[in-house]
This record gives C-alpha cells, structure tokens and sequence, in this order.
C-alpha cells in the first residue's frame, strides 16, 4: 500500500491507430472487431496537445503503440515534436517491427532510442500461423537495422503461449546471449475466449523454470520508470532477460502507467474498463485546465487501485481491445 501511495504515475502509453499489418492469434477478437472511422481516431495535433498537458500532470516518459504505429502516415513528424516536448524526458515506441527496416533510420532521428519490438518465434511457418503473415525475414531484418543504428534499450517482447511457442522460450532468452537486447517474456491476457485463454496461457514461473538450464538469473533493481519487468541478468549474456506477469503475479501497487486509446479515451489500468473521455473536451473546446483535471482524475483512480479485477484468471473484459487501446 505504502509503495502504491508513493509511486509517481509519470509515463503515458499512447496508441495512436488501431490499425495493424498483423492479426496475432492471441490480440483481439478479430472476427468481430470493427475498426474505428478515420474521424474518431485522435489527430497526431490533438495527441501532442495532450501529451503537453500530461506533462502538467507529471508525465515523463511516453510510449508510442497501437494497433501497429508505424503503418501510421505521418509518424515520423509526429514523433519529432513529440521529443522536442519540454518535459519529456522519454519517447519510446512498441512495433511489431514489419515496417522496422525502412523507418528505423527515421526513427533514430526523431530521436527515439527505446524501442520494443515483438516478437513470438523465430520459425516462419510458426510466425505465419500466429500473426497471419510471412513477415519473419522482415522483422529480423529491422531488428538487425535497429541494433545496428544503436537503439537502446532494444527490448524483444514475446507472449509465450503453451502448445504453440512455448518450446522456443530457451532459443528466443539465447538472443540476449548472442545480442546486447532484453528479451522479455509476457504471459497471455485474455483477449479472446476465455477456453482459448486457458489451453494456451503458461506462467512466467514455469517459463523462468525452463530456462534454469542457462545458469543462475540474477536479479536486477528496478528502475522507477522501468515498467512491469522484472529483470534478471544471466552470466555470459551480453543482454538481459525480463518476466512480465500481469495474470499470476501482478505489478499493480507499482504500475506507473496511464493508458490513451487511439479514440482518446484515458484508462488508468489495461485490464479494467474504466476510462474517461477525452476526445470530447478536445474537440468541443475544453481548456487546457478541464483535460489537465481529467487526466488527475485518471491518476486519483490509479492511486485508489492497488489490484485489477481479474482475480479468476482470465475473465476477459468485453472491451479489452489491445488493437485499440495498445498492448
Ligand atoms: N503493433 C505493436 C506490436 O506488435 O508491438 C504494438 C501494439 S501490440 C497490441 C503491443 C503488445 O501487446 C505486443 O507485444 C503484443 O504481443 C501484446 N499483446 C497483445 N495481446 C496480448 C495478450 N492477449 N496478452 C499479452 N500480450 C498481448
């Protein structure tokens, strides 16, 4: 309780499109997602209006995410005012990394450096039946362009999902040997159904488990804008590896983390369908001062909580798109 009291809530996650290139078997219910109107998803000066006014309300860092950002037109840009914010210490960026090796160069010069690239295999057939494209050879080439350039940290995210990847967790943790990244793993939210949620979702215990055969995991402080991880070093590793478990061990006293939906919606906890609007205050006329109060309102709602609702393991929130509101 004490540590939820005292934490800052100075990182904001914005997804800017709830468009994507993938179809990742686990992120949405597909079948009867509908994509937003072009209208509704907020414009990139409505987005850098509000980051400015997150940075009144004591935002430091912000992650850009989606549905998949780098299919947004414009990005580049975006991202360059973005980092000249007075008050952003931190712009960092989640990509399936399809798109990576054309735009990584760009990227490096909107001054992005934190970059998270996701990624479940590395067989081809195994990527296409997961994601729903052949994109592998792309991705890996943008993740040799980007460590190339120097992003750093170069984190890979990878759900791991029994029965279907869960025998490569030990050569996917092997990339932080061979590359100086941090390679973290995820546990399954429940996205979809709820039996499928349950034949393909494996703790990060059991994970950390399987990969007691690379030698001892040495754990690593947590930074305060660090996020979910928990980290640990491996000897002879030139990279780090990370454990992220939102289902069987939550992080939820020390989440620091506001969540903006591409529709503009702010919710302070992922897994909880409480949100405010402020896509409508944007548009109407609302003072800086009223979507600074709403943004505070989000953080007193994040500071009341010190658990999310999903205490039955994997009761799936109806509304809980992460093509929209961003992984
Ligand atoms: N398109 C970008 C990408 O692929 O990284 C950003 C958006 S994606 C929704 C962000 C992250 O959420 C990805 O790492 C993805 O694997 C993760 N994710 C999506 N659905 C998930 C689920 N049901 N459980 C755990 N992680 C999930």
């Amino acid at each position: 309780m004490e540590e939820a009291a005292s934490r800052q809530i100075n990182y904001l996650r914005m997804s800017i499109t709830d468009r994507c290139n993938l179809r990742c078997v686990y992120c949405t219910y597909w079948k009867e997602w509908q994509k937003q109107p072009a209208a509704e998803i907020l414009r990139y000066e409505e987005l850098l209006r509000l980051a400015a006014v997150a940075v009144e309300a004591g935002v430091r860092k912000v992650r850009i995410t989606g549905g998949e950002p780098l299919v947004r037109r414009g990005l580049v840009g975006f991202l360059q005012k973005l980092n000249r914010l007075p008050g952003i210490d931190q712009v960092c960026l989640t990509t399936n990394g399809v798109l990576l090796r054309e735009l990584a160069p760009d990227l490096y010069n909107a001054g992005v450096r934190h970059l998270n690239v996701s990624l479940d295999t590395l067989k081809r057939d195994r990527y296409r039946r997961i994601t729903g494209s052949d994109n592998l050879p792309a991705v890996m080439a943008g993740l040799r362009q980007a460590a190339s350039l120097g992003f750093h940290p170069l984190k890979i995210n990878c759900v791991v999902l029994r029965g279907i990847n869960d025998d490569e967790v030990l050569d996917i943790a092997r990339l932080a040997r061979e590359y100086p990244l941090q390679v973290r793993f995820i546990e399954l939210m429940p996205t979809t159904s709820q039996p499928w949620w349950q034949r393909h979702f494996l703790s990060m215990a059991e994970v950390r488990r399987r990969l007691a055969v690379l030698g001892p995991l040495e754990p690593l402080t947590r930074e305060a804008t660090a996020g979910p991880a928990r980290n640990f070093r491996v000897p002879g590793f030139q990279g780090e590896l990370g454990f992220i478990s939102p289902m069987s061990e939550h992080h939820c006293p020390t989440c620091n983390r506001l969540r903006l939906s591409s529709d503009g919606k702010i919710r302070p906890c992922l897994l909880e369908s409480q949100e405010l609007d402020l896509k409508e205050p944007l548009r109407q006329g609302g003072s800086d001062s009223f979507i600074g109060f709403l943004f505070q309102e989000a953080i007193r709602l994040k500071h009341r909580k010190t658990s999310h609702s999903l205490p039955c393991m994997g009761s799936c929130p109806q509304d809980l798109s992460m093509v929209s509101i961003g992984g």
